[in-house]
């Protein structure tokens, strides 16, 4: 049985929390929570998901860029379980691309991020990596960084003109 788990909206106490590290990785409880967000994002057409999201306020996020009806531009990835993950900017080179969030239903808006990252986490298997990511996909981990943060990417707006409802930015990127 998928579990599949409600997501969390803006305005939830959870989403403005600065989330706990994991401690055991191998816990059956961070087990059970590392499925949840995989059958969660999978019900969704997000391509990335953190542990907030689903009200668990622990340090465990999901990055797993593919194109969706949401973001048909998106490169394609193996769906990538992020435990205690951190990150470095690469360059000071910020780039304003679009975001939405599950937790922000029906909004996109332009978000200044790092252009390129490098990142450090645990992964399933309880060891270390160190990546580079860029573009999008260093995107989305900064979207998802953030939530462990307490910080949704509506709080990264420079402008309120640059906060669009979905139905307009569909127009707008279908032109
Ligand atoms: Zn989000």
């Amino acid at each position: 049985m998928a579990d599949v788990r409600a997501i969390a909206q803006l305005g939830a106490e959870v989403l403005r929390l600065q989330a706990d590290k994991i401690k055991n990785v191998n816990s059956s409880e961070t087990i059970k929570l590392i499925h949840a967000l995989q059958d969660t994002l999978a019900s969704t057409q997000g391509v990335g998901i953190s542990a907030p999201q689903i009200s668990v306020s622990k340090r465990i996020i999901i990055v797993a860029s593919r194109p969706t009806v949401r973001y048909p531009q998106a490169p394609m990835m193996e769906p990538t379980v992020m435990i205690n993950p951190k990150f470095n900017p690469l360059t000071e080179e910020i780039e304003k691309d679009w975001e939405g969030c599950l937790s922000i239903p029906g909004i996109r808006a332009l978000v200044p991020r790092y252009t390129d990252i490098e990142i450090t986490y645990t992964n399933i298997e309880n060891k270390q990596v160190t990546q580079k990511l860029t573009g999008f996909v260093a995107r989305i981990f900064q979207h998802e960084f953030d939530h462990l943060q307490g910080i949704v990417y509506l709080d990264r707006v420079e402008d309120n003109l640059e906060i669009f409802a979905e139905s307009e930015y569909f127009k707008l990127i279908n032109n």
